[in-house]
């Protein structure tokens, strides 16, 4: 039974769990959508690809000189044409004569390879005399047509996601618009009486929300604009109202309320509300008290907890994943790495799995993890100095200098 009352689900499972329970619930959304190509970073392939044409679409000239055949040796040729890029030669190149291309021109017909300028007496005019002062292979300096992909193959598989070389390769495809799976639609909501907005000066007791805008870049890093529900006074009704709206969203990201303080009132609204608790507390540090809800009919719920580290960490490990999986890309997380410890790292208590921030640099032939001032969970300044997060393992109370640990990029 769980301890807090609001809720029939187990008390506190580990983080490898957490993530089984959210990819088995979280199902990859099948609305796609089609936008131009221009938009489509960050964007998700809905389809295979398959290429509409050759690549290159024509046997093409890489080098600017004189199209040759490879076997005529003479010294003295004939230029017969001038051919630069987007131009068809329309004159066959025959022994003792050459054409005059530029790069990306297709190859004349007779031609089989070009010599480069420097490798001439230098560019004349069509109608002189060219001196040709070295032989090449048959093939050189050209690209042959197909010579990356025949038309019709396959090029891309569905579900990738469209970084900057997968729009190259799009693009030079004719995916232009492409079809995209719809990325789901996310509302934030940050809890609190104690909250004021950055541009404010606090008051006594008040502190500036900054989760809003921890989150709001957490998405954007997905590609995700998120709708900012704004902020949620610790009141059941305030609550409701907000809580509500957000429950119109793909995913709700609600920070702050959802440990078991008396003020805490966001899980058991959200179960008023249709979702169903899956799990509301991971072994894990910062973030244990962790909010996963599913509501029926579809639409996810994450209940954050309040302190700024906590949010990021969270946003990483759980609600970043489980965003990817209904967007189609895998769940796994790849961002991890072996590092080698730079300082003796402590802590008072193993019952947690630890995630501390670090900074992670290569030096020589590894990653070196170099522990940072940090004390604990409201520190979010520390994080400003990091570029990832050190796991200490369940049990692990001290880690000594030279060690090697994980250590995760953000
Ligand atoms: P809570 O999870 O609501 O108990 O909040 C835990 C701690 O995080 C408290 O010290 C809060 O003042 C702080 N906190 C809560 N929400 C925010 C926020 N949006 N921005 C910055 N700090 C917050
Ligand atoms: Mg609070």
């Amino acid at each position: 039974m769980a301890k807090s009352g609001w809720s029939n689900i187990p008390d506190m499972i580990t983080r490898d769990r957490a993530n089984e329970i959210i990819r088995e619930n979280v199902k990859p959304s099948k609305l796609t959508e089609s936008i131009p190509l221009e938009n489509a970073l960050g964007a998700v392939l809905a389809d295979d690809v398959y290429t509409d044409i050759d690549t290159p679409p024509f046997t093409r000239v890489t080098m600017d000189g004189y199209a040759v055949i490879s076997s005529d040796r003479m010294e003295k040729r004939e230029v017969i044409e001038y051919a630069p890029a987007g131009v068809l030669p329309k004159i066959t190149v025959t022994p003792g004569k050459v054409s005059r291309v530029m790069t990306g021109a297709p190859l004349p017909e007779g031609a089989d390879a070009v010599i480069q300028v420097e490798n001439s007496g230098g560019f004349v005019e069509v109608g002189d005399i060219a001196t040709i002062l070295a032989s090449v292979d048959s093939g050189a300096n050209v690209s042959k047509q197909g010579e990356d992909i025949n038309k019709g193959e396959k090029i891309l598989d569905k579900n990738l996601l469209i970084t900057t070389t997968i729009m190259t390769a799009l693009a030079g495809a004719g995916l232009d618009p492409v079809t995209v799976v719809k990325k789901p639609t996310v509302a934030l909501l940050c809890t609190g009486d104690e909250l004021v907005d950055p541009g404010q000066t606090p008051g006594p007791g008040q502190i500036r929300n900054s989760n809003a805008y921890t989150m709001i870049a957490q998405m954007k890093e997905l590609g995700i604009d998120p709708v900012n529900l704004g902020v949620a006074r610790d009141d059941i009704n305030d609550l409701v109202n907000k809580l509500e709206a957000g429950s119109q969203y793909d995913f709700l990201l609600v920070s702050g309320g959802v440990s078991a303080g008396d003020k805490d009132h966001v899980p058991p609204t959200l179960e008023k509300l249709g979702y169903r608790t899956k799990f509301h507390k991971v072994k894990i540090k910062p973030g244990k008290p962790l909010l996963f809800c599913v509501k029926d009919g579809g639409g996810y719920a994450f209940g954050l907890p309040g302190n700024p580290v906590s949010t990021f960490v969270s946003i990483e490990l759980f609600i970043k994943p489980a965003i990817k999986r209904f967007m189609g890309l895998p769940f796994e997380d790849t961002l991890t790495v072996k590092a080698v410890l730079a300082g003796d790292y402590k802590r008072k208590s193993g019952e947690r799995e630890e995630f501390v921030p670090v900074s992670l640099e290569f030096v020589g032939d590894r990653y070196r993890s170099t522990l940072l001032r940090y004390h604990g969970s409201a520190h979010a300044l520390a994080l400003t100095k990091a570029n990832a997060l050190m796991r200490a393992p369940v049990g692990v109370t001290f880690i000594g200098k030279g060690s090697l640990v994980d250590a995760r990029f953000f």
